[in-house]
């Protein structure tokens, strides 16, 4: 364990030398940040807009000989979805981190993509000769650009664009998930037809954000956690997720700006976490950040001053499980600790990403 945390620490702070986070500050109580107005000034122009994801893509895939670009098809407004593919060896484990179905939730695109600069830096190089790596940054790039068939006058962020959970046709893309593959809108037929059907997948964390305001304990959360929850899902698959989710969970805790709840997420094979793991046996876990990047509803959306800790949780996150995956660590990941660990309550009331 005190091995881990060292290796841990190791890649963090060369994370901090690589320039990926030292430019934002990050406070040691940023989780308590604060509710509404105490969210800070909601500013969309300091994220990757959709063509400076890509470039930055292309460069990585410039400079990193185990990278692959796939396209995995096309958005409604004919974007291009990259995938970011490291394949060492088909019959390693394989593990999917997709993020933004919901288009206003950037950070974790944000979060991979420096994951994805880490990756080539060598420090990891012995940890991908033990497993494939897929990265899917925003599947919704049309939401995530308001690039879209309805009005968002009433988003709340200054920028140069707004940000919408819904892609071009007002469809929310992780409700699509139990259809048939033909019925699907066109960003989850691309991920059902071009990723999940042909690629092995044993692993997947769906990122997200979710409002500002959930707590456990009294404290809010930096994110919060869940495994499948329909019953029909096959109790091994459901294991592997548990230990997924317990490798998450022991590397953020202990950093003392990490502090995770478990979600309170429904059981509908619709939802991602539920549908790729009753069709595929792919063991999910959802991992729900705090705080979205636009929103109507201000209690929603999350200022910048938080963007800094919130992608270091990505890549903490992202880090953790390619190690554990990598080692064989997982297999004999504690899963007790989700029998203790509390569901989240809202400060607010009613909230609901997922
Ligand atoms: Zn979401």
């Amino acid at each position: 364990m005190s091995v881990k945390k060292k290796v841990l620490s190791v890649s963090l702070s060369s994370l901090m030398a690589l320039g990926a986070i030292t430019a934002v500050s990050m406070p040691v109580n940023a989780v308590g940040n604060g509710p509404n107005t105490g969210n800070g000034s909601i500013q969309t122009s300091i994220l990757h807009t959709y063509d400076s994801m890509v470039d930055f893509l292309k460069t990585q895939d410039a400079k990193q000989d185990l990278l692959e670009l796939e396209v995995i098809g096309q958005t409604v407004k004919g974007r291009d979805i990259h995938m970011a593919k490291y394949l060492s060896n088909p019959a390693n484990p394989t593990i999917l981190f997709l993020t933004q179905q919901h288009g206003n939730e950037q950070l974790t695109t944000e979060g991979a993509l420096e994951f994805i600069k880490h990756l080539g830096t060598g420090k990891t190089k012995g940890v991908l000769d033990h497993v494939n790596v897929l990265i899917i940054p925003m599947l919704n790039a049309d939401g995530a650009m308001g690039d879209v068939n309805f009005s968002l006058d009433d988003y709340l962020a200054d920028g140069d664009r707004h940000l919408t959970r819904y892609n071009a046709n007002n469809v929310d893309l992780n409700r699509e998930h139990a259809k048939d593959i033909e019925d699907m809108e066109v960003e989850a037929k691309a991920l059902y037809e071009n990723v999940f059907e042909k690629y092995e997948i044993d692993y997947m964390i769906d990122l997200h954000h979710q409002g500002t305001l959930s707590e456990t304990n009294g404290e809010l959360v930096s994110g919060s956690i869940l495994h499948p929850t329909n019953p029909d899902v096959n109790p091994e698959v459901l294991e592997g997720s548990k230990k997924l989710g317990s490798v998450v969970y022991n590397s953020l805790e202990p950093t003392g700006w990490g502090h995770i709840g478990k979600y309170n997420g429904g059981s509908g094979a619709n939802i991602g976490r539920n549908g790729a793991a009753l069709r595929y046996d792919i063991s999910t876990l959802l991992f729900e950040m705090r705080g979205m990047s636009d929103h109507y509803y201000e209690p929603y959306a999350l200022g910048q001053k938080s963007n800094g800790y919130l992608i270091k949780q990505t890549i903490t996150t992202l880090d953790a499980a390619v190690r554990a995956i990598s080692d064989g660590s997982i297999e004999n990941a504690d899963t007790s600790f989700w029998d203790t660990l509390p569901t989240q309550t809202n400060r607010q009331g009613e909230e609901s990403d997922e």
